[in-house]
């Protein structure tokens, strides 16, 4: 879809010309593939502000086929230094002010970079396209929905199937559980699932073990699936058998929390009150310390990205942004539940993306 990258070229042309640069050096492969299309290893893109008739694009020979399809809309140049080539073509053209990443150029390179640039001015210019993936475009939303979806259908299919019981090992639940990702369109797995069980689940980031679910576990799966390289994250908790009153109870507190975060979650509203809105709820009941970790963060090209939904994070939230609300508690040795989803800012309200079910689910 060249008509979505060129209209995300525009956009940061425009942030070049307001952050006085005239051109930016990019060399991250995730803002590279956001502003090209381009899914290879291997890239640099030199943006100028003037607009794509002055922008290059470099990869190396083992990616002249997949760029000329991925890339059709750029001149480009095959160079296996991809970043330093451009940087000698930008010194041979004379270029004034060029911006660089530099939250992702190592010190070495940096060095490498200021000799091809020559006489060009070299400055850091950190964050610039992440500025702008902050705030999905709907070619991002459909990833992120079909991402979503995957996931939602994968869980539903190992609960049907019978897939969470006594005697399986989380591990092999969490294989079962991403082999069926891949089978309902999911590309990869978006991170590496949570499955714990029993008093695992009070871990917020346990990997999964060769511990063997029983009668009585909660089950925490945390996981997501990719699409055209956007990312799900979602949070589930299943019940082995009937729930226990502690369970119930610990579970409709988080569902509270959780609806009361989401509920939160429009354009204008400041990310650390967002955060207060769900955690109010928990601290309420007696369980503040039991929550300690963030609300929630941003999903997209990268499963953690800004904003920060966090007690200490900064700014508002903004139409198009998509992040997850995860409120958790977690009571050591017993058990936790945590519940996820992810969520896109509307002026009409927020739009849930994962929509398994969240009544507490017994197998
Ligand atoms: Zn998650
Ligand atoms: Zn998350």
């Amino acid at each position: 879809m060249p008509e979505i990258h060129a209209h995300r070229r525009a956009a940061a042309a425009a942030l070049l010309h307001e952050n006085g640069v005239d051109a930016l050096l990019v060399t991250d492969l995730l803002n590279i593939r956001y502003l090209t299309g381009f899914t290879g290893s291997n890239a640099a893109l030199l943006l100028h502000a003037d607009g794509d008739a002055k922008t290059l694009f470099c990869t190396d020979g083992r990616y002249t086929t997949q760029s000329e399809s991925e890339v059709p809309d750029l001149e480009r140049v095959l160079d296996r230094a991809s970043a330093r080539a451009l940087a000698v073509h930008a010194a041979e053209q004379g270029y004034g002010r060029t911006g660089f990443e530099s939250q992702h150029v190592s010190v070495e390179e940096h060095e490498h970079l200021k000799v091809r640039f020559d006489r060009v001015e070299l400055v850091r210019t950190p964050g610039l396209v992440e500025q702008l993936r902050v705030v999905k475009d709907e070619v991002e939303i459909a990833a992120l929905r079909a991402a979503c979806a995957a996931a939602d259908r994968a869980l539903a299919a190992l609960i049907e199937a019978g897939g969470v019981r006594p005697g399986r090992t989380e591990l092999e639940v969490a294989r079962d559980l991403e082999n069926r990702m891949l089978e309902h369109g999911s590309s990869g797995i978006s991170f590496e699932s949570i499955v714990a069980a029993g008093p695992n689940s009070a871990i917020p980031h346990h990997r999964p073990t060769g511990a063997e679910l029983s009668r009585g576990d909660f089950v925490k799966f945390d996981f997501g699936a990719t699409v055209d390289g956007y990312h799900s994250d979602m949070t589930r908790m299943v019940v082995i058998g009937e729930p226990a009153d502690w369970q119930r109870e610990i579970y409709d507190l988080v569902h509270r929390a959780q609806a009361a975060g989401a509920e939160a979650v429009r354009p204008g509203a400041v990310v650390s009150e967002v955060d207060a809105a769900a955690r109010s709820v928990i601290a309420g009941a007696g369980y503040g310390e039991q929550f300690a970790h963030g609300l929630g963060h941003g999903v997209g090209l990268e499963v953690h990205e800004a904003p920060s939904l966090a007690a200490a994070g900064v700014g508002t939230l903004s139409a198009g942004m998509a992040v997850t609300v995860e409120p958790g508690v977690y009571l050591a040795g017993r058990g936790g539940v945590r519940i996820e989803d992810t969520l896109v800012v509307r002026d009409s309200g927020p739009e849930l993306l994962t929509l398994s079910t969240k009544d507490l689910v017994a197998v």
